[in-house]
């Protein structure tokens, strides 16, 4: 029996087949697939969501990616674009085009000494961060899925992670990128006349934008509470903050793209400012014995130097518990209501990391912890405590 006729997939549209028909028609055969592997593999991100594609398009170049929206925008199907698909809410999959932009999109490019780094959409983090190491830099984002993750992914969702904070996200860190919008014009932001070439191939847009920004700003109701959401972690929904923090259209538009879960264009290239790596780093977990417990701990970790505090609930724990080290106290602790909060300090010399240490020692002793807390930096220790925030979603799902 064919691999086909064992597996339900939707029934295609005479709209989907016209639009494959095109896309083969433009780019090369093997760039099309309508395979059902091809189609199921692809159905659900690291989300819950199950959606099948229509057809998978694994595009070469922006060229391709560009001859993908103008093929599903004639024949009314949805796009969606799908790089290292751990995105947690379904903005990676869709039932319309499916547009791979990871496996050809991979080339990273070290700038004046690892002082900033142009990457593909579809370079890990982890690979750009492994090129920036011996210069003693890094991304600024730096989510907990970089093993997997990508530069495409990251910048659309506006991902942050452990330590970056609001501070040193793709919003605060990106310098420019080369955008293909889905008319097809393709506009690299750090160009000197970008401004200009948007006005010229995109009139309309460049129009629209200032009367938005206008808008926003003659509203001070509309800017205080601008002001107010984004001066917290905030990544839901597009980044308006960019009508307040820019003037030039141009540079408005590269903003409203991050974060913007693919929906405004394809970012084909991303250059980024980077940062210093902390070389001296130890990290420890704490555990509480209710969620509450564990929160109002967190300013008085902050004030001690805490550079990272990632919390895990009681599910959570509960979850990894039968995955950790032996010689982890969590792994015969009989949980409850218990919290626990991974918590690292990051310093650039080793004196400053033992000051931090002698520090948060003080604030350890005045919390009410169930298990002892000990502060590592021996690599090992440190990759098995890590383990335990960055395999939960594999656990979860495996569970
Ligand atoms: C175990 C685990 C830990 C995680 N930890 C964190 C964390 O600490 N912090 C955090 O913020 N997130 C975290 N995430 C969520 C997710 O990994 C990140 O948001 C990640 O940056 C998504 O990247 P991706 O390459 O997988 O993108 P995808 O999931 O493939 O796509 C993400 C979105 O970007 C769009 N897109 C992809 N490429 C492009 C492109 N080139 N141009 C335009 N749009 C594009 C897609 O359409 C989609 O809307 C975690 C996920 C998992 C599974």
């Amino acid at each position: 029996m064919a691999y086909s006729q064992l597996i339900d997939l939707p029934a295609t549209s005479a709209e989907a087949q016209a639009a494959v028909a095109e896309l083969r028609a433009k780019l090369a055969p093997d760039v099309v697939s309508t395979e059902p592997l091809d189609l199921m593999a692809r159905a659900h991100d690291a989300s819950h969501f199950l959606l099948t594609p229509k057809a998978v398009v694994t595009a070469r170049s922006a060229q391709d990616v560009a001859q993908a929206f103008a093929a599903a925008r004639a024949n009314g199907l949805p796009v969606t674009l799908r790089s290292g698909g751990t995105s947690l809410s379904g903005q990676a999959g869709g039932d319309g085009i499916l547009i791979d932009v990871r496996q050809n999109f991979r080339r990273v490019d070290i700038v004046e000494s690892g002082e900033r780094v142009i990457a593909g959409p579809g370079a890990t983090i982890r690979s750009v961060n492994a090129r920036l190491h011996r210069f003693g830099r890094k991304l600024g984002p730096d989510p907990a899925s970089e093993i997997a993750c990508t530069v495409g992914g990251v910048v659309a969702n506006n991902s942050s992670g452990m330590a970056c904070g609001t501070e040193f996200n793709t919003y605060q860190t990106l310098e420019s990128m080369v955008l293909v919008l889905p008319s097809g014009t393709v506009l690299d932001t750090g160009a000197p006349d970008a401004n200009d070439q948007l006005r010229t191939k995109e009139p309309e847009l460049f129009a629209g934008l200032i009367a938005l920004r206008d808008r926003v700003r003659s509203n001070p109701h509309s800017v205080e509470r601008i002001r107010h959401l984004f001066s917290m972690k905030n990544t839901m929904g597009y980044g308006i903050n960019s009508f307040l923090d820019h003037n030039e259209p141009v540079k408005i538009l590269e903003h409203l793209v991050i974060g913007s879960e693919g929906t405004l264009g394809f970012v084909a290239q991303a250059t980024f400012r980077t940062v210093p790596v902390a070389p001296h780093i130890a990290t420890g977990l704490f555990v509480f014995p209710r969620v509450t417990d564990a929160t109002d701990a967190l300013e008085a970790l902050l004030a001690s130097g805490a550079k990272t505090l990632e919390l895990m609930d009681a599910r959570s724990l509960q979850v990894v518990q039968p995955d950790v080290a032996a010689d982890n106290p969590l792994s015969t602790l009989a949980i409850k209501d218990h919290t626990a909060l991974l918590v690292e300090l990051q310093e650039m010399s080793a004196e400053a990391l033992a000051q931090a240490g002698e520090v948060m020692a003080k604030t350890v002793s005045t919390l009410p912890l169930d298990l002892p807390v000990e502060f590592t930096s021996d690599s090992r220790k440190r990759a098995e405590l890590w383990h335990v925030r960055k395999g939960l979603y594999t656990t979860v799902a495996g569970a």
